[in-house]
């Protein structure tokens, strides 16, 4: 935990470079954590006989859980595959589903991919220069469809909350696969 006091301004590094951050908190995800969640368990198991690489991490400040407050930070999504499908974020719903977020690309290229609780999905090409505005209600997950990671700069409200078992149980309905050479999006088969 951080020593900010969140009624005082203050001044937090991240590097345009890479992302990273001095200061904030960092917390990474191996394919070991998130196997089960990509279409192709086979490839992520054979992946796994030679390793467990790194899918994914984030650099945030440990925000209070306050309605008033804004959460931000970074998220570097490193490039892979697992199969045909790119390496992605886990996702999430927001415990208070009813609250947005916006995602700033800072390099990089990918998905934002969002579905609502109503089956509705949404898919936006993140590049960067272009913030992306994820809705209220909206699961969203990223997903590295380049050959060098994507870095992205996240702001929502600070008790939003985090809710990943849904899209741990179900799945999400689309994906963003490689096909005939470039990414393309499908309907994912084992969808619940
Ligand atoms: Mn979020």
């Amino acid at each position: 935990m951080n020593n900010f006091n969140w009624d005082k301004s203050f001044l937090v590094d991240f590097d345009i470079k890479t992302g990273f951050s001095k200061t904030a908190e960092t917390t990474k995800r191996y394919l070991s954590q998130m196997k089960d969640m990509f279409c192709d368990t086979e490839a992520a198991a054979k992946l796994l006989e030679a390793g467990d690489p790194l899918v994914y991490e984030f650099h945030e400040l440990g925000c209070p859980e306050r309605a008033g407050d804004l959460a931000f930070g970074t998220t570097i999504l490193y490039p892979g595959k697992v199969g045909n499908e790119y390496f992605m974020t886990k996702g999430h719903f927001h415990t208070i589903l009813e609250t947005a977020e916006v995602y700033w690309t800072v390099s990089g290229e990918g998905y934002m991919v969002m579905e609502n609780p109503e089956g509705d999905t949404m898919e936006e090409r993140l590049t960067p220069g272009q913030a992306v505005y994820v809705p209220r209600s909206y699961a969203h997950r990223t997903v590295n469809t380049g050959t060098e990671p994507l870095i992205l700069f996240y702001v929502f409200q600070g008790d939003a909350g985090h809710d990943y078992g849904t899209i741990e149980t179900k799945g999400y309905h689309k994906l963003i696969v490689e096909k005939d050479g470039a990414p393309a999006v499908v309907d994912n088969p084992k969808w619940k």
